[in-house]
């Protein structure tokens, strides 16, 4: 199967703007931010969907979402608010089919969402 864009920031064939990398994760601006902070916070392991995650993949998701918490507070939108979304598939949508965490803030948020 041909690589998403994700996995090409991930192997650094593409250029992206990281703002954190470890063994496990990396976190990028989105390219098209829809408000002031917009992160995308991403696993190295490929898994396309949230219909994919496996048990053993808990750990990872429980990873990604502590990274989104450490972030908001970095970038000091702890206090104010944030939103943290997965879109999955058509109906969710999802457009990077490799799994992703946005994290969002900076400005109030909507509710519902479009
Ligand atoms: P989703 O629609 O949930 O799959 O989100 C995919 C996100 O990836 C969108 O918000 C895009 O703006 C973002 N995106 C696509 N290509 C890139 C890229 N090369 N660098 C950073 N973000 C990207």
């Amino acid at each position: 199967m041909s690589k998403t864009i994700f996995e090409k920031i991930i192997d650094k064939e593409i250029p992206s703007d990281i703002i954190y990398e470890d063994d496990l994760l990396i976190a990028i601006k989105d390219i098209n931010p829809v408000a002031p902070v917009h992160l995308l916070i991403i696993p190295k392991k490929v898994i396309p969907t949230l219909n994919d995650l496996s048990k053993e993949d808990s750990i990872i998701v429980g990873k990604m979402v502590s990274l989104a918490k450490d972030l908001a507070k970095k970038l000091d939108i702890d206090k104010t608010g944030y939103r943290t979304v997965f879109n999955c598939n058509d109906h969710g949508g999802q457009t990077v089919y490799h799994i992703h965490l946005h994290l969002i803030g900076g400005r109030k948020m909507n509710w519902p969402p479009g």
